[in-house]
């Protein structure tokens, strides 16, 4: 109703503009022929002042027609300061309680793309990256993603893209529940020995799958067995991708005991640190479901890559390689 109102105004705001610029032209004429200057010696100024109202009064609607306040339901204005390096692209369904730039975040709205924001990290707060590799698997991430949405904890996918096609709505799910997104390659080739064409083939093939399921390419790559060395670092910085690698591996996959699993994590919790593990073993879900029950609502903070890299106040690179932040 709002926006209704707005669009009224604005028709009639430049049906004035029409009349107004008809108005010189007869204050001119007027002057001439019945010396209209005389009787008003100041049309002009008028006309200034008028210019200066419907400035502003169009410059007021815009910011109405823009403005979704209208749709909010409780504005939560934030401490504003200058955004710096560590951005980051705020996503519909991620609720930051911290954060800043020149925007007013409401709850339940939805910002998709449009704003680099700053996160602030909250007092008393370890912040901490899952990340799982080699999915997506139709029966076994759905229940990893249950668990994030529960716990309002947020992880980094390093998808490999021949997986993809049988689980396209697990990974949409997975992104617009406010997970990350990141390349592990087509097909889980070494990179240290594909030649040029095949490493970019092999980046470019899986980023156009992921495009394809949630919108957006990937901005993070994780090289399959975290191998890597100049050339393909040279490769990767002309694709425009940070190599995100890990400080934190409790080799899930060659371990069938969730528990342990789970105590190998649990001991490594500390803040900045990335845990590598994969979507791809049952045990590996049961161990990560415990962690974000145990711990996210109990001083850490589970977040995305990009999320822990802004949040660390580091700018990642194309081509560069992270372990922690
Ligand atoms: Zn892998």
């Amino acid at each position: 109703m709002k926006k209704l109102t707005s669009l009224l105004s604005l028709f009639l705001t430049f049906a004035l503009l029409i009349f107004y610029f008809k108005i010189p032209a007869n204050i001119v004429n007027a002057s001439l022929t019945n010396n209209y200057s005389a009787i008003n010696p100041s049309p002009r100024k008028a006309l200034s002042y008028l210019t200066l109202f419907v400035q502003s009064y169009i410059l007021q609607i815009f910011t109405d027609l823009l403005d979704d306040s209208s749709t909010a339901t409780s504005p939560n204005t934030m401490t504003l300061i200058t955004n710096t390096s560590g951005n980051v692209t705020v996503r519909s369904n991620t609720t930051y309680t911290n954060i800043s730039d020149n925007v007013t975040v409401k709850p339940n709205t939805t910002y998709i793309n449009t704003t680099s924001i700053q996160i602030i990290p909250e007092a008393n707060t370890k912040y901490v990256a899952l990340t799982f590799d080699d999915g997506p698997n139709s029966s076994l991430t759905p229940k990893l993603l249950d668990a994030l949405e529960k716990y309002n904890a947020k992880v980094t996918f390093f998808i490999v893209g021949n997986m993809v096609n049988n689980s396209k709505d697990v990974v949409k799910r997975a992104y617009d529940l406010g997970n990350e997104i990141g390349s592990h390659s087509y097909d889980h080739k070494d990179f240290t020995i594909l030649s040029n064409t095949e490493i970019i083939n092999q980046v470019n093939q899986t980023s156009a799958i992921i495009k394809s399921v949630t919108g957006t390419n990937p901005t993070l790559i994780r090289v399959p067995y975290g191998t890597h060395d100049d050339n393909v670092n040279s490769k990767l910085k002309s694709l425009g991708l940070p190599i995100i690698l890990w400080n934190v591996d409790p080799i899930d996959w060659d371990c069938d005991d969730a528990n342990l699993v789970y105590e190998r994590v649990k001991d490594n919790l500390d803040d900045g640190n990335i845990v590598l593990m994969h979507d791809t073993h049952p045990t590996s879900i049961d161990a990560a479901v415990r962690i974000l029950k145990d711990y996210s609502n109990n001083g850490y903070k589970f977040v995305t890559i990009s999320e822990l890299a802004a949040l660390k106040k580091v700018q990642l690179i194309p081509g560069g390689t992270y372990f922690n932040f």
